[in-house]
């Protein structure tokens, strides 16, 4: 067992602070990573709150890793030392029932072993995320990061990033259909930068109109202010395709207003409290309401090496660990353009 670095959270309203954890010695199967960046999610601020409820403390966040492969156990074939690595929201699964055989191993029926806040597949070995120096995983689990991606800016992808690729890919977004992106946050701007690449005419559709112009740069076509009651009536019946990825709670009947005949509107944003939907929200127009849980490792995957080619990170504003506490006063505050990656040298010095 080696002693680790870390910042954590002792207690559900508890500052993140200096802390010392135990991992394993890598196995035959696993790569230790030296952690170069890790990006705050929004998931890290409802779950070091305990928001969500059940959360396991002392929690040590972060779930978006981007490393260098320091150590490679004896059965290791995809990873050597030297190698760009990334290790997003699990670290391990039963690997052998339904979900699991069909790569959607976030939906392991055993319970996936989540990188932090859960326990590794023992059910008693607490995990710990990537606010930490070092990380063990197993090579399944463990992500190639494509040669010539910023590695702060790739951060951001092994959560923000196939959280909105893999919805996108799964109502198959195409060239010209209408995507309306819904919060422009961490997982909004991967949003619209992904949406545009695969061709979608993209319009924001947020709360703050000070966003606009970077929503603009980032490929949004168009932008609408979600705060005017009027945006709804002007665009009632436009898209396609919602994906929604506000972290508190609103009227999900109104946004579904604004989707086409058979459209859907997908939430990967998760607001602590229940919102009441209307049938006649739905039935009018056989509209979908549908949600969308990260991705399977394989399709984790396939987004990087998608991101690779076409270029895509994310717009990050890199901190010392030390402010990690008034970083997330900041997301809260919806100012962040648009992840905060921390840079891990920080927790060394
Ligand atoms: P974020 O950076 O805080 O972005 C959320 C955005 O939502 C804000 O920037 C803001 O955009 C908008 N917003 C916030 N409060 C709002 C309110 N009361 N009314 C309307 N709009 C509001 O968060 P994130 O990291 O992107 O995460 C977003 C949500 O997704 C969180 O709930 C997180 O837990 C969840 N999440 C889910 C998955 C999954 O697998 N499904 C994965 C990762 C994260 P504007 O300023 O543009 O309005
Ligand atoms: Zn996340
Ligand atoms: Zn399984």
């Amino acid at each position: 067992m080696a002693k680790i670095p870390s910042y954590a959270a002792a207690a559900p309203k508890a500052p993140l602070g200096p802390h010392t954890i135990e991992r394993r010695e890598p196995g035959p199967h696993d790569v230790l990573i030296d952690i170069l960046y890790c990006g705050v999610c929004h998931s890290d601020i409802h779950q070091a709150r305990d928001e969500w409820g059940g959360s396991i403390f002392p929690m040590v966040p972060g779930h978006e890793i981007v490393g260098r492969v320091k150590q490679v156990g004896a059965h290791v074939t995809k990873f050597k030392p030297g190698d760009m690595a990334g290790v997003g929201c699990m670290v391990d699964s039963c690997r052998d029932c339904d979900p699991c055989r069909r790569d959607l191993e976030q939906f392991c029926q055993r319970g996936a072993a989540f990188t932090y806040n859960g326990t590794e597949m023992d059910r008693k070995t607490p995990t710990y995320g990537g606010y930490s120096t070092q990380v063990v995983v197993d090579e399944r689990f463990t992500l190639k990061v494509p040669d010539g991606l910023d590695p702060a800016g790739a951060a951001p992808l092994l959560c923000a990033g196939i959280t909105t690729y893999s919805p996108l890919r799964q109502w198959a977004c195409k060239p010209g259909d209408k995507v309306g992106v819904v919060g422009l946050g961490g997982l909004g701007h991967m949003a619209v930068k992904l949406a545009a690449s695969m061709g979608a005419e993209v319009t924001m559709l947020s709360t703050s109109r000070r966003k606009e112009e970077d929503a603009r740069r980032l490929g949004a076509k168009g932008f609408a202010l979600t705060s005017d009651e009027e945006t709804f009536k002007k665009l009632a019946g436009t898209f396609d395709l919602i994906i929604n990825t506000i972290s508190a709670p609103h009227d999900y009947n109104q946004y579904l207003g604004m989707l086409k005949v058979q459209g859907t509107m997908v939430l990967v944003g998760v607001p602590p409290e229940a919102v009441p939907v209307s049938a006649f929200s739905l039935i009018s127009g056989n509209r979908r309401l549908a949600g969308s849980l990260i991705g399977g490792i394989k399709e984790t995957q396939e987004m990087l090496d998608y991101c690779g080619k076409h270029k895509i990170v994310s717009d990050v504003e890199v901190i010392p660990i030390q402010k990690i506490n008034e970083a997330y006063e900041r997301v809260i505050k919806g100012d962040v353009r648009y992840r905060f990656v921390i840079d891990i040298a920080s927790l060394k010095a």
